[in-house]
């Protein structure tokens, strides 16, 4: 327990840098919302667009039949944890944030060849376009998590109320547009939650998720020999462990190794669907 405190505690500092430099591969500023709520993270690429190749099917299939729940995120600290006694708790989630941008779909078709799942975290802004929804939805269709992490990726603290609402909800629109289903998990950018974000959860039947790990922003792991050390040895891999990476040339590099390492240490790659969420309870 108090290697996960400090483990938070830790991260409570890291949080404040993740994510941050996911911005500054954006530069087209042809967003809706007011420009306060972009601030230097403003992104739209809209010029993609013309360059999309193939139509989404609006087809929407009901999801398959939902297996019982086994595991459920811890609200405090992002562990996931067994719902009981019986099943086993040396499990590991493997997230992306900031997809689907350049290299969510080659990290999707790497995993899929070793059958591991994952939580893909979309922001709505790379999801406009068709060649976005395309990517969308090749991510989708290999059966990958599809979760909100906001329209623009502001810091929801720095908002409205209304703001931080477009913001979740515009997401999942865009979202549903392309899979026919509502994401079921969400991530903050920075981490930030507010009580308004709480609220919309509560709303949506969503499940709110920090991490417990990760390091694909910093300096020092930007290669994909650093970054597959540092996530196989980092003393924050325990039971549970809530794995942050993002959508980036080295962590494409890195996916494979990363996720093979983490079987051969003895972690269950972790299913979302297993995850409970207040949407999905019958
Ligand atoms: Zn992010």
């Amino acid at each position: 327990m108090k290697t996960i405190l400090l483990g938070v505690s830790l991260m409570s500092a890291l949080i404040l840098s993740g994510c941050q430099t996911s911005g500054a591969t954006d530069n087209d500023t042809s967003s809706s919302l007011t420009s306060e709520t972009s601030g230097d993270q403003s992104s739209i690429s809209s010029e993609t667009s013309s360059s999309a190749q193939s139509s989404i099917e609006s087809t929407k299939e009901l999801p398959t039949e939902q297996e019982a729940y086994r595991y459920k995120i811890n609200p405090t600290t992002s562990v996931v944890e067994p719902i009981d006694s019986e099943t086993n708790p040396k499990v590991a989630l493997l997230t992306f944030d900031d997809s689907p941008d350049q290299h969510a779909v080659d990290i999707a078709k790497q995993l899929k060849t070793i059958n591991a799942p994952a939580i893909f975290f979309v922001n709505g802004m790379y999801i406009e376009s068709d060649e976005g929804k395309d990517k969308l939805k090749q991510i989708y269709d290999m059966g990958f998590e599809i979760g909100n992490h906001t329209q623009t990726h502001p810091n929801l603290s720095t908002i409205s109320s209304e703001e931080q609402r477009e913001e979740i909800l515009k997401t999942n629109e865009l979202i549903y547009e392309v899979t026919g289903e509502k994401p079921h998990f969400f991530r903050a950018p920075h981490g930030v939650t507010t009580e308004t974000s709480d609220a919309i959860m509560a709303e949506e039947g969503m499940v709110s998720m920090n991490w417990t790990y990760g390091y694909d922003w910093e300096a020092d792991y930007q290669t994909s020999e650093a970054l597959t050390d540092i996530m196989l040895t980092t003393e924050y891999l325990n039971d549970g462990a809530n794995l942050l990476m993002h959508d980036r040339s080295w962590t494409n590099e890195a996916v494979l190794p990363i996720a093979e390492g983490l079987v051969e240490k003895g972690y269950i790659l972790v299913d979302p669907k297993l995850i409970e969420t207040p949407e999905r309870e019958e």
